[in-house]
């Protein structure tokens, strides 16, 4: 569902890969062999990949969280954008998929930038609270269990620094969101979140249709 975005036609798609996303080589093979996976739509698209090493730039990130890793294209994506003593906290729960990551970390030359933490991410974002690092991140990146997108948000809300960002995947969600005949946990959750992001004072919210949507939130304070 979101190995391209949402809506975009096999021509529009194929230009913006030809032209804009410029991918690098080393995140083509990472695409390639988790295309080969079970789950893997559950790897971002390459333009939403191009935007977030965008995003990384534009905001001079050193620190950041990931919260859900699966193979690491998103990962990869940002640390790539990092500057050489950047570095990355990366939340999964699969040794699995995340042994896919330090692979491709290893053979990018980066390793050093990823710090994997194995277990339920919400733990490691408390541990890293308890430990003195409220605001300490530039970035958060949250795309895992969507029932608890709130409480990952409420986390990374105080782990980022004012003026970092926080984006959250799949708000879209395939287009469920706005579907009313829809109503699970995992959907009802995003639309939760997305309504929650817009009216809280403490964020700058935008939803945009890169991906399967993403909800950009820019810490006001
Ligand atoms: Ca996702």
């Amino acid at each position: 569902m979101s190995s391209r975005s949402l809506g975009l036609s096999d021509s529009v798609h194929g230009y913006l890969l030809e032209v804009m996303v410029r991918e690098p080589p080393i995140l083509t093979r990472l695409r390639d062999e988790t295309q080969r996976l079970k789950f893997s739509t559950m790897q971002i698209s390459p333009d939403q990949g191009r935007f977030m090493r965008w995003l990384v730039g534009l905001c001079g990130a050193r620190r950041c969280i990931e919260v859900g890793v699966f193979t690491g294209y998103s990962s990869l994506s940002v640390a790539l954008a990092l500057p050489a003593d950047g570095r990355i906290v990366a939340c999964d729960v699969s040794e699995e998929w995340t042994s896919v990551a330090r692979r491709y970390f290893e053979d990018a030359g980066l390793a050093h930038k990823l710090d994997l933490r194995l277990g339920p991410a919400l733990a490691t974002l408390d541990s890293l609270l308890a430990q003195g690092e409220k605001a300490a991140f530039d970035f958060a990146f949250i795309d895992a269990d969507k029932e608890n997108y709130a409480a990952y948000y409420e986390r990374c809300l105080e782990l980022v620094r004012t003026g970092g960002l926080i984006v959250v995947d799949n708000t879209l969600w395939g287009g469920k969101v706005a579907d009313p005949s829809v109503d699970d946990s995992s959907t009802n959750a995003i639309r939760e979140l997305n309504a929650r992001a817009v009216r809280d004072p403490r964020v700058d919210a935008s939803l945009i249709s890169v991906g399967d949507g993403l909800l950009l939130l820019r810490k006001l304070a």
